[in-house]
Parts: structure tokens; sequence; C-alpha cells
């Protein structure tokens, strides 16, 4: 990840340099997309830029950018009609959009790649600048929530995709729902309890590894309530004040991570096993070794004894910001 953080449009400061998909730099265009004409036009002007996915894995450079292409070699491979979304406006004034190449044969979709490849968002995310990687979440969220909604929550009728993908629209008349592309917000906390922190293990975690305790928020829930029932439900621990500290668009597929650190108010440990594996306090010279060592393993090659989520994880930072680095 390029550490130096795409300083928004208007200035405003990014949550945390290097924070993967923190910094999308796109004006989102509401006034633009609520007209088709309009949009159609952007469809077609040759300025614009498209973003392939196939199979929901961007196409990039081998440097790690995005590898934007125009409607000319869109058309080439007659790839124009592909499912589509309009993601906004770059700082050039080009409209940007997200194109599904999927249905393309391979033929196609390699020739449409030309030197570019279809890359796993998550694998080569660190590769890419702070402005690409947030561009990719929003495209990558869209065109998986479109794929996934193509029949009507209420009536189960077909629905079609209006304002350059902001929404889809029921198309039986006598049901005309306005269905939204959906953010799953997700509590995730750092617990400190005097000069320690909790984290915890899932079975499915690198040898080493531990986190920040996380969940789903739910319905008819604060934030605060949701980081108080995760942690008494994962760990037993009872908590106090929380802080909202920053937060993280996930776009696998579309979760929101609200960062938090959260007072713990009780010691002892006892953890839910369907959820985590083992939980553990750890100092902050703990932390702060392993936050330099950068990786799972100690001087002797060996696993060490804890591993910290790579920094395009919002953990790390959350971790980091307790530790004063
Ligand atoms: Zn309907």
């Amino acid at each position: 990840m390029n550490e130096r953080a795409t300083p928004h449009p208007d200035g405003r400061p990014t949550a945390s340099p290097g924070l993967a998909f923190t910094a999308n730099p796109l004006d989102r265009m509401e006034r633009t997309r609520a007209d088709d004409q309009a949009v159609a036009a952007l469809r077609h002007d040759p300025s614009s830029r498209f973003v392939c996915l196939r199979d929901l894995e961007p196409l990039v450079e081998e440097t790690g950018g995005i590898a934007w292409r125009t409607r000319t070699s869109l058309v080439q491979e007659n790839a124009q009609n592909a499912p589509w979304v309009l993601l906004g406006q770059d700082e050039a004034g080009r409209a940007c959009f997200a194109v599904d190449v999927s249905g393309l044969d391979s033929a196609a979709s390699s020739r449409l790649a030309g030197g570019a490849h279809y890359r796993d968002l998550r694998s080569c995310v660190h590769m890419m600048g702070m402005g690409d990687a947030g561009i990719m979440a929003q495209a990558r969220s869209l065109i998986d929530w479109h794929n996934r909604h193509g029949f009507c929550a209420v009536c189960g009728a077909p629905t079609a995709m209006t304002r350059g993908g902001a929404m889809r629209r029921c198309a039986d008349a006598s049901c005309g729902a306005q269905n939204f592309p959906r953010v799953d917000p997700v509590a995730i906390m750092m617990v400190v309890r005097g000069d320690k922190c909790l984290m915890g293990r899932q079975s499915h975690f690198p040898p080493g590894m531990y986190s920040a305790l996380a969940g789903f928020i739910e319905p008819g829930e604060t934030l605060e309530d949701a980081v108080r029932r995760e942690v008494m439900e994962e760990a037993g621990i009872r908590v106090g004040r929380v802080d909202y500290v920053m937060s993280q668009p996930w776009p696998f597929p579309s979760s929101l991570m609200i960062g938090c650190v959260a007072e713990g108010l009780s010691d002892e440990i006892t953890i839910d096993e369907h959820e985590l594996e083992t939980a553990r306090w750890i100092t902050k010279a703990e932390a702060a070794a392993a936050l330099n060592r950068g990786n799972p393993y100690d001087n002797e090659g060996e696993v060490a004894d804890l591993f910290i989520p790579p920094p395009i994880a919002i953990a790390h930072h959350l971790l980091r910001e307790w530790v004063g680095e």
C-alpha cells in the first residue's frame, strides 16, 4: 500500500494513512445520475473511463493501478452493453464506470486485459494507490450487489437498474419497490483495560494471528450496544465506555467496519467456542513488538506467539493508534 494518503478533493484528511479503501476520490454525481439521458451520454463520452471486473476481480496493471479502459476498447470486444454502474467523476472531470465483463468469452476478456490482469482485490490492494483502492471498494460492492438483486425482495418480480446503479426498481408497476445497495455495519473493537488490550483468534486465522473482536450490528442496536454485546458474547468481558475511532469500507461484499476503543470492566475471559478459538490480553509492549516485526515469524524463523493483521486491515490501525505509533 502506498502509505501516502490521497487527499480528498475538499481537503478532508483520510481516516488513517495507509488504511485501504478509505480514500475514494470520486464525486458520486448525485444530480447527474438522476437523468438517464445524461448518464447515457457519459457512457458514450470518449473521455469516460471504465474499470472492468471479471468474477469480481478488477483489471489491474502490473504496477497495481486500475487498468482503465475506454468505450472504444469495450466496443471492440462487444462489451459496451455488459452490466455497468456509474461510479462518479474523477478530479479531471472524467466520468468513471465499473463494468462486469464476466459474461465475455475468455479470448475477448484476455484481449480487453492486454498486458493487465484480473486479480483478487484482497490480494492486490496492498499494491494499489489509496485512491484506486477506494474506487475499487465502491465498484466491487456495487457490481456484486447488482448481480445478486435481479428480483424484488417484496414481490419477486424482476428489478431494473436505475440512477446509474444507485438503485434497482421493481419492474411490476403495482409494486414499484425501490431497492438500494446495502451496506452492512460491523463493529470492530479494541477492548482496553489498563496497559492491556483484548485480542481474539478465530480458527481460520493464519498461525499466530490475533485480531480485534468484531461483529455485525443488529437491528435496534446502537454502535455502543453492539460493542458491549459482542464482547460479552465472544469473550465474557464487561465493557463500559465506547469511543468511535475510525471506519473502513470492506467490500467483501459490502461491510462498513466501524472501529472503536472500548473500556474493559472485567478481566476473566470466557470465550464462545463457536466464535473464537481463543482470546487473550496483550500488553502495549507485546503489541508494539508484533507491529514492528510485521510478519508471522520470530528471529528463529518459527511462527511467532503474536502476529497482527497487516496494514490493509483496520485492526492494525486501531492497535497502532493505541500503542501510540
Ligand atoms: Zn416488487
